[in-house]
């Protein structure tokens, strides 16, 4: 942060990168809608649009066929910068791929065999170089979405940008202009940018940069879904703010009120000064409670334990004050892209989180494909994926489908066998039911293994263990013997719930009927941890459940010990943690386990949380 002296001589850097001679430039308050919460101060980063400007263009007829295949070449480029965009979306917070993807498919739509490829290919042939035919074609369109007699203006709008944006695209390209990167911003910056287009918001880096302004954007647009997504501070629709900022000036820019001050005076300073250390000492409280340990007030230590779901929360993870990560879910690797992950690929991916764990240990899922999970490269691959139509969530799911493919499965074992030579691994197996699995899977772990070894691959010093989840009612009620089999359990109990109760997880209409405080599913529960504890293999649940801090009470009282969450959501239960014995967890569990219904369960679980937490 800067000093807060800014009458006294240097002269404010704003001043100098002006070139005026004011002494204390002015400040200047410009308001837009808030949409990340945070303070950022530092310099200012004014992004300049570095499109071609257009005049229109017309060409000899016997430049019509260049023309064309320039236009081809154009739109080749074009799908090749989105495939790639759409491959880096698994990098990107779930919230933020989510919003990403489907404008992605539009944008690829556009420039399939779409009205605007027609109208501009004519266009040309019509005697207009590529890029005016491009303009003109796009302005045209977007004109005729604007004139619709849809109620839902700004869907329209949204629309008729979607449009311009591939245009400003195709002409990019035809013009060989290049893109500008913000991967260059230095540390700190604050950008300030006309607008923000959501694949460009994608490419922002939160580490390095300190806030957003824009010009233009809504509170509900693509990009600020974006920017919430990946936590950058923010304020979208600063009118002004491209005017009369210059890249180097000072601003303060607070992202929950909507402002951003330009040469920001003594008072401002100091003011965003309080605001900040308040933010400090926020993240100072969650860090403290990071360093303490997870144990109960009788002494009884818990591990907790982090879900992956996306690379992009790994520096959260390595923060959250967790002992490893419980569930790593691989499925994203393969989602979202034409073709499967090699073995290289994959063992990088992994090796990442295993380094950024610092020794602590990741356990890995092998694929979880199947249900309502759909993986277009797997389709695309020749492996067998068929969901029958009949109920693809009793169809080929989870280690099932990996064992009709072991090609897959090796690959996949190869690599995690490989990025435990970096660190710590656990693997872990989907959707189980039966011992069989177990060991067919073992067999092929073994295979891996020698030909890792025949290759001269480094492998871990010891062979990681193999667990499985436990999601399906036989897998629970066959946990003595699988125990046998398998050396760790998690229990998933959002499957194990959906399973148990036969109600699917995504269906509203059954929504009232998947409850994991039913006495069936707790008695699942139950009995795996007790067998797991006979037989001395750890036990954990990484359902949804094991992030509720309600619950927690509950789940130490029946055994459990090792819990994995999203990992915001470690710090409420590790308080609860902190502030309860297990004496009582387990007289609560005593009575839970002697309810028969679900509201009375619910009852002693709240009634327990307000007297003791
Ligand atoms: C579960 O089923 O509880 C689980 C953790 O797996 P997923 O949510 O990935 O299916
Ligand atoms: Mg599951």
């Amino acid at each position: 942060m800067r000093k807060t002296e800014q009458k006294a001589a240097p002269r404010p850097r704003a001043a100098r990168d002006l070139g005026t001679d004011t002494e204390v430039l002015p400040e200047r308050l410009f308001t837009g809608l808030p949409i990340v919460s945070g303070i950022a101060v530092g310099p200012a980063y004014l992004f300049e649009d570095q499109s071609p400007v257009l005049t229109s263009v017309a060409i000899e007829a016997d430049a019509v066929d260049g023309e064309l295949d320039r236009f081809d070449g154009a739109i080749k480029k074009s799908r090749r910068q989105l495939t790639k965009l759409r491959s880096q979306l698994a990098m990107l917070p779930a919230e933020g791929a989510a919003e990403l993807e489907p404008l992605l498919d539009a944008y690829m739509q556009m420039i399939g065999p779409s009205r605007l490829l027609r109208g501009v290919r004519k266009r040309i042939e019509s005697l207009s170089a590529a890029e005016t035919a491009v303009h003109d074609e796009v302005e045209d369109l977007a004109a005729t979405i604007l004139a619709m007699p849809d109620r839902d203006r700004a869907g329209l709008k949204r629309r008729a940008e979607e449009i311009r944006e591939i245009g400003r695209r195709l002409i990019r390209n035809l013009t060989e202009t290049p893109f500008q990167s913000f991967a260059k911003l230095a540390q700190g910056t604050i950008l300030v940018i006309d607008t923000l287009r959501p694949a460009d918001a994608a490419l922002l880096s939160p580490a390095r940069l300190a806030g957003v302004v824009t010009e233009e954007g809504g509170t509900d647009g693509h990009t600020a879904v974006m920017l919430r997504a990946l936590g950058i501070p923010s304020i979208l629709g600063a009118e002004g703010v491209t005017d009369v900022i210059r890249s180097g000036a000072l601003l303060v820019l607070d992202g929950g009120a909507g402002t951003v001050t330009l040469n920001p005076g003594p008072a401002t300073m100091a003011a965003a000064k309080r605001s900040s250390a308040n933010f400090a000492r926020e993240r100072q409280k969650l860090a403290q409670l990071r360093r303490l340990a997870a144990e109960t007030t009788d002494g009884q230590a818990v591990e907790l334990l982090a879900n992956l779901e996306v690379p992009l929360e790994l520096p959260l993870i390595a923060q959250a004050g967790v002992e490893g990560i419980g569930l790593f879910r691989s499925e994203f690797m393969f989602m979202n892209r034409a073709e499967l992950p090699d073995e290289d690929e994959q063992t990088e991916v992994y090796g990442q989180a295993v380094e950024a764990m610092e020794g602590d240990p990741v356990t890995i899922r092998v694929l979880d494909w199947g249900g309502e999970k759909e993986i277009e490269a797997l389709q695309n691959s020749g492996f067998t994926t068929e969901i029958s139509g009949i109920n693809p969530a009793l169809g080929l799911r989870g280690i099932r489908m990996l064992l009709r493919n072991p090609e897959l499965l090796e690959t996949q074992l190869a690599a995690i066998l490989r990025a435990g030579a970096r660190g710590p691994v656990n693997i872990l197996l989907p959707m189980v039911t039966s011992i069989d699995e177990v060991r067919a899977t073992r067999d092929i772990l073994h295979k891996v293994v020698r030909r890792l070894k025949r290759r001269g691959e480094e492998l871990p010093a010891r062979m990681p263990p193999l667990g499985i989840m436990i999601e399906t009612p036989a897998a629970a009620l066959s946990a003595d013997a699988l125990a046998l089999e398998a050396d760790f359990f998690a229990i998933g109990t959002n499957d194990l719930t959906m399973y148990a109760m036969a109600a699917d997880r995504g269906d509203i209409e059954v929504a009232k009927l998947y409850d994991p405080l039913h006495p069936g599913l707790l008695r699942l529960v139950q009995f795996t941890v007790e067998a797991s504890l006979r037989l001395r293999k750890p036990v954990s649940v990484c359902g949804e459940m094991a992030a509720n801090p309600k619950l927690t009470p509950l789940l130490l009282g029946l055994g459990l010990r090792a819990l994995s969450m999203n990992a915001s959501a470690v710090p409420k239960v590790k308080l609860v943690v902190r502030s309860v014995s297990i004496a009582d967890c387990a007289r609560l569990a005593r009575r839970v386990m002697e309810q028969t219904e679900p509201a009375e369960i619910r009852a002693l679980v709240e009634e327990f949380a307000e007297k003791s937490l």
